[in-house]
């Protein structure tokens, strides 16, 4: 019986990737690969597997949506198992919830392997503890890339003084940032954005509210990127934890 997976690939360290995921990538005839998935994870797959890149990120050539659902129904169709390996974990903002609909819709059941989202790995990786209870009862994590409807309502979330946490926030970072300030947070807010989170090329930026967006561009920081935002970003270590692929090169 062919199988289809969706699977989280964690934020970037292949350390990071859970046993079931490593397990069901071993299992897989085909194996669908998003493009901040780090390659590196491939070497659970089957060197016999046939492997797909299909990214989408946001202004980058793409596959369209609707294409990644019909190759993973044709796989499935054919008698084959297929991987759907996606950053992170697969229902945070990856449109994983999308596909596991199209793939309902045409009567595929999908096993769900939960993956480390980088809304958590990121922070984590600079030492930022995102529900430090001397500074939040909680975190939100939202979406900076919304556009018309689709944009958060950056005013409530400022009233919930919970620590806010941005995926794909970096294009519209000087706007968000602005958006806040307008909406009363204060200006020495602590903020942190975290840039390939987890990877050897993993690069950070600290600074307070009001200089925060000046000191992203200052430093070129870029995507994929992680934003903190509110007091748990004070606790930020100066030096970056190591991240897990330092156990290999002991
Ligand atoms: N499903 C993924 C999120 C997909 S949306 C997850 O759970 O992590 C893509 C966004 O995730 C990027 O724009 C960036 O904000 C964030 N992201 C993913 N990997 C990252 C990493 N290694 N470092 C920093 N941010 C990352």
């Amino acid at each position: 019986m062919s199988r289809a997976w969706l699977i989280g690939a964690g934020p970037g360290d292949v350390e990071l990737m859970t046993l079931k995921a490593t397990r069901a990538l071993a299992q897989a005839d085909v194996v669908l690969v998003d493009d901040l998935v780090n390659p590196e994870v491939l070497q659970f797959a089957r060197t016999d597997a046939r492997v797909v890149h299909v990214g989408k990120r946001g202004g980058h050539p793409s596959t369209p949506q609707a294409g990644i659902v019909a190759q993973m129904l044709e796989h499935v169709q054919a008698g084959r198992s297929v991987a759907r390996l996606k950053g992170g974990d697969p229902f945070v903002f990856g449109r994983g919830g999308e596909e596991q609909q199209a793939l309902h819709a045409a009567g595929i059941e999908v096993e769900i392997v939960n993956g480390i989202t980088a809304g958590i790995a990121a922070p984590a990786a600079i030492g930022i503890p995102v529900t430090h209870r001397d500074h939040a009862q909680g975190v939100v994590f939202v979406t900076g890339h919304g556009a018309g409807n689709a944009e958060p309502d950056w005013a409530a979330l400022v009233a919930t003084r919970m620590t806010l946490v941005i995926y794909m926030g970096m294009r519209r970072l000087n706007d968000i940032v602005g958006t806040l300030l307008a909406a009363g947070m204060s200006a020495d807010t602590p903020c942190a954005a975290i840039e390939s989170a987890t990877r050897p090329e993993q690069r950070h930026v600290l600074a307070q509210l009001g200089g925060f967006a000046d000191a992203v561009t200052h430093a070129g920081l870029g995507s994929p990127a992680i934003v903190v935002i509110g007091g748990v970003a004070s606790l930020a270590l100066e030096r970056a934890v190591a991240h897990a692929n330092a156990v290999d090169a002991q």
